[in-house]
This record gives structure tokens, sequence and C-alpha cells, in this order.
């Protein structure tokens, strides 16, 4: 058996979020290691990806260890409790949480709270009732801060981007600004990289972060791709926004169903961000940026299209390339998963060298393929019931996607909430333990768009009485929380975290 040499140097191709995530990952992991990144700065970052998933803060304080006061003074991110979907029958939409919601069980009640979801029903928790009520986090008994860890951010991709160089060059990172002009393969994949001016680069492994362009995975190594196209339709977002006057900051993401897609609306501290995602197969670029401004007249930049392709390569690490970020794949951030999935290909990139010893097997390597890529499809799946069952317009897109939409991998538990409902049995059976969602997710969804199913809950008098009055107190609790705005001045002076 031929014997894996030994890693020492890494190059990373690219100085987006994935690059400098994954450079800085490895070295925080194994600080040994050479870590270099090349980035082209004229090419530039793609400048998206703002909102993240719960998924980020654990990443940067929990696994890297990270100072959370740090990050706060260089990326200035807010918090973000979940999205808020204006999406399905009802007319106040539905809360998608970080936190058990949907599959918990209240001792005095015989069923799941998914059961016992009504049309009107605006929160089924504290941290859903604190978005509604446009809280970021609730007080303590004592009225202080309670500071609780279901949360992820909304972080201008500027600012992210600039603390991430920095705590890389801090952290020994080396950055170099260069551009990839042609890549020399071998037998093991990638030889060398000629940079413009001559500069001829090597490395023992090298991580392909070049965003959309994929220049080692996809150009160089020639690796297949696989279009995601039956599940996820939209292939472009337009995007804008407007500085904030006196909008108060929300603690969410909103989703909002549109004609040919769906539009996010991310709270930066000073800035709203708006994008509009759309299948350029139901609507011309014109007239979807002509809905995206009528239903969002503040808009005060020029709003700027890009275009996308959903899906991913066959395999993320080919000899002795990895591609980590949008070099590897992509959705539309429906549910903001890009950095997370980020995240967990650097944390599974750095384990999988610890493990090794830096000299990583090819069993090694294809766990690390089957695992990253399990993640892509179960996103595909997920967001694939979105569009699915979304009944709130009746427009050619939207009669596609519920009519066309191939649901992958989540039939099975499309069918047995159907039969069954929101019922909390089939987790361990349905749900891979790294799957990102989970059934909270599904149900979160299933229920939160009114999918009709085969077991509806008679409540009792008693049972209802009791459910009401438990939201109602979620809501009086919520109602005395800290909004964003005073947990950033809190956090400013001092008296947070
Ligand atoms: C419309 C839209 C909305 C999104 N919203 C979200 C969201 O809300 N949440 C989320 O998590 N994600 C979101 N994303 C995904 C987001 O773009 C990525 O998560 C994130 O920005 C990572 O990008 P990247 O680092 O892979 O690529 P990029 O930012 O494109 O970086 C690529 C890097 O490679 C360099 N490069 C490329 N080719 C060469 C070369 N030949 N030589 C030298 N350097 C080179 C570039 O200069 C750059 O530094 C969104 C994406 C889109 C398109």
């Amino acid at each position: 058996m031929k014997e894996a040499s030994k890693i020492t140097r890494v190059l990373v191709l690219g100085g987006g979020t994935a690059g400098l995530l994954a450079a800085l990952t490895l070295k925080r992991k194994l600080p040994q290691l050479e870590v270099e990144v090349v980035r082209s700065v004229e090419m530039g970052v793609i400048g998206v990806g703002e909102g993240t998933t719960a998924a980020f803060p654990r990443h940067l304080f929990e696994y890297l260890k990270l100072a959370p006061g740090e990050f706060y003074a260089g990326a200035e991110p807010t918090w973000k409790l979940g999205i808020h979907f204006v999406w399905g029958p009802y007319p106040q939409g539905y809360y998608y949480t970080f936190q058990n919601e949907f599959k918990s069980r209240w001792p005095e009640l015989k069923r799941n709270t998914g059961f016992y979801y009504e049309p009107e029903t605006k929160w089924l928790g504290i941290v859903s009732a604190c978005m509604a009520h446009g809280k970021a986090f609730p007080r303590k008994p004592d009225g202080s801060l309670h500071m609780h860890n279901n949360h992820a951010f909304h972080i201008e991709n500027k600012k992210l981007v600039g603390w991430l160089e920095s705590t890389c060059e801090r952290n020994g990172v080396r950055l170099t600004e260069g551009t990839v002009e042609r890549v020399e393969t071998g037998a093991d994949g990638v030889e060398a990289l000629h940079l413009a001016g001559g500069r001829r680069v090597t490395a023992d492994l090298y991580v392909d972060a070049s965003g959309f362009r994929s220049e080692l995975l996809g150009r160089a190594l020639g690796e297949p791709y696989q279009g995601y196209e039956k599940s996820l339709f939209c292939d472009r977002a337009v995007i804008a926004g407007w500085p904030r006057t006196d909008e108060e900051i929300k603690p969410y993401t909103v989703a909002e169903t549109m004609d040919a897609g769906w539009c996010w609306q991310i709270e930066h501290e000073n800035w709203i961000n708006r994008g509009y995602v759309y299948s350029s197969r139901f609507i011309s670029d014109e007239d979807a940026l002509a809905e995206f401004r009528r239903k969002n007249p503040k808009i005060a930049n020029e709003p700027r299209v890009v275009k996308f392709r959903s899906g991913r390569y066959a395999r993320p690490w080919v000899g002795n390339v990895v591609a980590i970020g949008n070099s590897m794949g992509f959705v539309e951030p429906l549910e903001a998963t890009a950095i997370q999935v980020i995240c967990v290909e650097c944390s599974t990139l750095a384990d999988t060298l610890v493990d090794s010893l830096q000299a990583p097997t090819q069993t090694l390597k294809d766990l690390y393929n089957t695992y990253n890529v399990r993640q892509w499809d179960d996103i595909r799946d997920f967001l694939a019931v979105h569009y699915a069952f979304n009944t709130r317009v009746d427009t050619p897109f939207w009669r596609a996607c519920r009519e066309e939409t191939d649901l992958g991998g989540a039939v099975a538990m499309v069918q047995y909430y159907k039969e069954n409902g929101p019922s909390v049995l089939p987790e361990p059976v349905l749900f891979d333990a790294n799957n990102s969602f989970g059934l909270e997710g599904y149900l979160a969804m299933l229920v939160g768009m009114g999918v009709p199913h085969g077991k509806p809950w008679k409540a009792s008098e008693p049972e209802k009485k009791i459910w009401r009055d438990r939201l109602a107190a979620f809501g009086q609790h919520a109602q005395r929380g800290f909004t964003v705005k005073e947990v950033l001045g809190m956090i400013r002076a001092g008296g947070a975290r």
C-alpha cells in the first residue's frame, strides 16, 4: 500500500469568505502548517453572503476558540434568531428558529407542539416570540440580558472579509496578491500554480476557494458537476438596499414569496439589504427588477444581477485538491447555508489532517467526500420542500414548483408527514445525525406551510387553554426583551459578553 505523504504546506487559492475561513481554520488547528492564501484583489470576491446559521458562531467561538469581543469589534454583526417566512397560506407567515420549537413537548400537553399549531399561531417558543416582538434576546429573571447561543449573525460581506484577513494574518497565515494564469497538473492532481508576473507556487495540498470559477477542481481537474435544477429552479438574484433611517433592526432574516421566486431582507446596523432570487425561465431580468423595485420603493443603490447555478461537484477532495465554498457547490441562500457549509468543510478538513498526522489516506479522503457531499444534498432536499408546498401565490413559477419539484431525499419525510402529521417518531430513522435541519426543520416548514396531513389532533378545550396561555406568556416575556440596538449598545459599553 502506498504511504500517504505528509502535508506541511497548504496553498489556498481565493481570499473570499471560503478561502480565508479555510486558512484560518487550518492554522488555528495545525499551527505547524505553512498556510498561504493567494488571491486576486483585482478579481475581487463575490461580495454577497450576509446571513449565517448558528453553525457559524459555533465554528468561530467553540471550534476555533476565537474571542467573541474581537469578532464583534471587527465584523460588526447583528444577531439573527432565524428566518421569518412570508410563505404558505397564513397571513402572518411563520418563524423558523435555531431552537426546537415545533417538536418540543410540554409536559402538560399530550402531543408535541407542532400538533397544536393553528392558522393564527404567531410564535411557539421564546425565540420565535422574541422575533415576533422585534427583540434580540429576552431578560433573565433578574432583568439582565439572557444572551443564549441559539443565534446566528447578519454580517456585511466586506466587513467579514476584512476581519477574516486581519485575523488570518494575526494567526500566521501569509496573504499574497496574485492571479493564477495557468495550472500545472500531474498524477496527484495539481503540480503548481503559475501566477501573473511569472511566480510558480507549489504546495502539498491545494485548497480551491476560487468561488464560482472553481479554477482547480472544476477547470484544471475537470471533476464532473451535478446540477440541482430538477429541485431548485432559481438561477439569478438581483440585489440592492437602502440606508437605515428609523426602521427597527429586525433580529431575523425575512424570506418573502415573490412572483417568480423569493426575496430576502437582511438587517445590518446601518443598511438594509434586499435580494430577489428568481428563475430566468419564468421572469426576465427587467420584469424581476421592476417587481423588486415596486415592492421595495426605498432602494437607494444601483441593483446588481448575480447569475448562479445550483449544484455541486461530484467530489470535493480529488488528489491533492480540496474545494471549499462556491468552488465546490452552491445553492441559493433560502436557508443561508453557504457559510455553514464552509465551516463544516473547513472543520472536517482540519480534523482529517489532525487525525491522519497530516498524511491523509484515501479512505479518509473518501470519508471526507461522502460526508461533505451529503451536506449539499441535504440542503437541496430541504429547500425543495420550501418550493413544493408554498401555496402563497398562484403564478406560473409557483405552479411549476408545486407540480414539478423533485423532492430528492425528502420524499420519505414528506410521505410520513402526510400520513402521520408532525409526529416526532421518525427522527432517528429518517434523519442522519449530521443533517443540519433535522426533523425540527422539516416540521417548521410543513406545519408553517399548512401542508394537510392525515392525523390532525383534536385538542380538548383545557389543552387549548394551556396552549394559548403559554404562548401568551412567551409573548409577554419576549415583549420585555432587548432590541438589537440595545444589545449593540451594551456590547460596546462592555456590558455583555
Ligand atoms: C445571490 C447570493 C446570495 C448569497 N447569500 C448568502 C447568505 O445569505 N449566506 C451565506 O452563507 N451565503 C450566501 N451566499 C454564498 C456566498 O457567496 C458564499 O458563502 C461566500 O461569499 C463564499 O464565497 P467564496 O469565498 O467561495 O467565493 P468568492 O467570494 O467569489 O471568492 C473567490 C476568491 O477567489 C479568487 N480567485 C478566483 N480566481 C482566481 C485566480 N485565477 N487567481 C487568483 N485569485 C482568484 C477571487 O479573487 C476571490 O478572492 C450567497 C451567494 C449568492 C450568489
